[in-house]
């Protein structure tokens, strides 16, 4: 596609876009009286305006029906997690028995690894990105050393090679061969949170696979984002969080992908809670934990109902907006995006930003990291200032993230003059 760096015809776009009317159902933060350019939908997605009566209605029959409300709650409390599959198996392209949504992120990474990293003398080793992001990276650590094993010598980063700032699937890909009699499991993110790397997760679990590791991602900044195929790609298990690109409020109650050929085998260790337990017989209340034989064998306890009717509201966002038209959008917006950014640099004749983000669509989500060469925090600072919400990673890292639900692409074209204006 051409694209112009000018206000008209980024406007001609959003109203060419059959996606325009979402922007109405979210709530945009405001600045001077106008609309923010929100570009940290990456980090925390904006509430639907839908959303406040999603949960009133869970508070209402709470105080109309008290503990009757599990079974007689207009969306009855005892089920409502059977309501996400439906629609989370678009999204991460899976079957609704491996999908489940639990507890927070962190703690389903935890979940799993139990699972999943049950390391040997022979196989003990985990390989991930380089800069994992930290929590992550602590999960690692200390699952290690829980099991008794060094993580210094236990955890092999996977790095970009010297000067480049992506990391070559053909590097990961003999990382995994070259460790492949020690390795227990291989464990990245989905799209990497720093420099918005969406890495090849196919080919990665079928290296895997072949050394006889199981593979795991994490998917925060995947979900939502883009096109994943989870089963197809015979995945293992998967995390992510709802409150980034799903936008289902902060510290939101987060999903769990685990592959059928796992998910049936109720003999797989896990760490259990009574809601993991088979539905026909939990009630009795009887000693021995017998697990449901699908992705809910992991669940440990009852249902956040307030946390789950805000992802509900989002969620049925997504349905009516249809994963096909998002990921199209996704891609003209951040295209437009990094064609916005190289006019910036040839405004000035030399490179200010440095676009640390694969440039190949296919590597790439909604996210575009910014390396700044020169003025990085001053620029910063004066988007701040007038109404851009981005974010800062030290040292010198800006990261933007248009979304294909409610930003547009007059958004994007905004952005790119306060940016040449502060350049200059
Ligand atoms: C956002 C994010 C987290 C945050 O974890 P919580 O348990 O939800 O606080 C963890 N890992 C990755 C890769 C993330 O992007």
């Amino acid at each position: 596609m051409e694209f112009q760096n000018k206000l008209e015809f980024a406007r001609t776009m959003d109203q060419k876009d059959p996606l325009r009317e979402f922007r109405n159902r979210f709530y945009i933060p405001q600045h001077g009286g106008q609309d923010c350019v929100y570009f940290t939908g990456n980090s925390l997605g904006l509430q639907p305006k839908t959303t406040s009566q999603y949960v009133q209605q869970e508070l209402d029959d709470w105080a109309k029906m008290g503990v009757k409300g599990h079974f007689n709650a207009t969306n009855p409390w005892m089920p409502y997690h059977e309501i996400f599959p439906k629609q989370l198996s678009k999204i991460i392209g899976c079957k609704e028995n491996e999908v489940v949504v639990m507890n927070s992120l962190t703690v389903n990474l935890h979940l799993l690894m139990v699972s999943f990293y049950r390391p040997t003398k022979a196989r003990y080793k985990i390989i991930c990105e380089a800069k994992a992001f930290p929590s992550d990276q602590y999960a690692f650590e200390t699952q290690v050393a829980y099991h008794g094993y060094d993580p210094a010598e236990a955890i092999v980063e996977v790095n970009p090679r010297e000067g480049e700032q992506i990391i070559r699937n053909e590097d990961i890909i003999s990382a995994i061969k070259q460790h492949g009699n020690s390795t227990a499991l291989v464990l990245f993110g989905g799209v990497n949170y720093y420099n918005g790397q969406y890495f090849d997760l196919e080919s990665i679990t079928n290296a895997a696979h072949v050394v006889g590791a199981y593979a795991g991602f994490d998917l925060a900044h995947a979900a939502g984002n883009v096109e994943l195929n989870l089963h197809d790609w015979d995945i293992d298990f998967a995390c992510w969080c709802s409150y980034k690109y799903l936008n289902s409020g902060p510290g939101g109650v987060a999903g769990v992908y685990i592959n059928e050929k796992h998910a049936v085998d109720t003999t797989l260790p896990r760490f259990a809670g009574w809601w993991g337990y088979t539905k026909g017989t939990r009630f009795k209340m009887e000693k021995g934990f017998e697990a449901i034989p699908t992705a809910e064998g992991w669940q440990l306890s009852n249902a956040p109902i307030l946390s789950m009717a805000a992802h509900k509201a989002s969620l049925d966002i997504f349905d009516e907006a249809g994963m096909k038209r998002l990921h199209e959008k996704r891609r003209h917006l951040s295209d437009y995006l990094l064609f916005i950014i190289d006019y910036c640099n040839e405004q000035t004749g030399e490179k200010i930003i440095d676009v640390i983000t694969p440039r190949n669509e296919k590597e790439r989500g909604c996210q575009v990291s910014m390396l700044m060469m020169k003025k990085g925090r001053d620029i910063f600072d004066g988007l701040t200032k007038q109404g851009v919400i981005a974010d800062w990673r030290e040292p010198n890292v800006i990261r933007v993230a248009p979304v294909p639900l409610y930003n547009s692409f007059e958004d994007v074209c905004k952005f790119g003059s306060i940016v040449n204006r502060l350049i200059d």
